[in-house]
């Protein structure tokens, strides 16, 4: 079930949905996705859906995953990468080879402890990890080049968007669940441009730790 076939099936089903970059679909199918569910669920890592992964949370679709990983480095010359919802650490495992540097940011502390060790025993050490609330970003490491939110929010953060890099982007999901916009915020000199690429489903960006 975690075979090259099953995940040579995931990634072709990426490119039929539009997936470009080849080297965000190595990353598809390199990353174990089944360490990061639950065993029970393991034999459905490799298919293209959103798990649980306890405490009420979710790791995202792999499509998902890719799609905001591909607008977050499309035209990226930065270095540094905040963020917000760590969870299970998928996302972050995807990007952390594909920048210098990640800085994450999860509320519940409990996920935090394990997804630190699933990420250290995958050889993965550019990521620095925080407990805390995403609505307040991570001021001492900003600003950022990138910013990857993987929680919704009715409105984009004011404190991310100060936080965000002169040309860096922001990429999350924005509006109340059942009507979520994925949408890319991109800095320039006088202006964010925002730019809307598509519904998508998440969990809410709760306020407070
Ligand atoms: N990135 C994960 C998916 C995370 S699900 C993956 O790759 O699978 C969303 C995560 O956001 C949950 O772990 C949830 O606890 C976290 N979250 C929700 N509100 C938050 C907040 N205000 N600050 C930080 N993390 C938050």
């Amino acid at each position: 079930m975690t075979s090259a076939r099953t995940r040579d099936r995931l990634v072709r089903r990426l490119i039929d949905q539009g997936i470009r970059s080849a080297p965000i679909l190595e990353q598809i199918r390199n990353v174990p996705r089944h360490l990061f569910v639950d065993e029970a669920l393991a034999s459905r890592a490799y298919e293209d859906t959103a798990l649980p992964i306890g405490l009420g949370q979710t790791i995202s679709q792999p499509f998902i995953v890719a799609r905001m990983t591909e607008a977050l480095l499309a035209g990226f010359e930065g270095q540094s990468v905040l963020e917000i919802g760590t969870g299970c650490g998928y996302q972050t495992a995807v990007l952390a080879p594909l920048v210098k540097k990640i800085y994450t940011v999860e509320r519940v502390r409990e996920l935090l402890t394990k997804t630190r060790q699933r990420l250290r025993d995958l050889d993965i050490y550019n990521v620095k990890f925080r407990p805390g609330d995403g609505w307040e970003g991570w001021q001492k490491y900003g600003p950022y080049d990138g910013i990857i939110v993987t929680a919704a929010a009715p409105t984009i953060p004011e404190k991310l968007l100060q936080q965000l890099a002169p040309g860096g982007r922001l990429v999350m999901p924005v509006g109340p669940p059942g009507r979520q916009d994925l949408v890319m915020v991109v800095n320039h000199p006088e202006r964010f441009e925002q730019v809307s690429l598509g519904a998508v489903s998440f969990v809410p960006l709760v306020r407070g730790v």
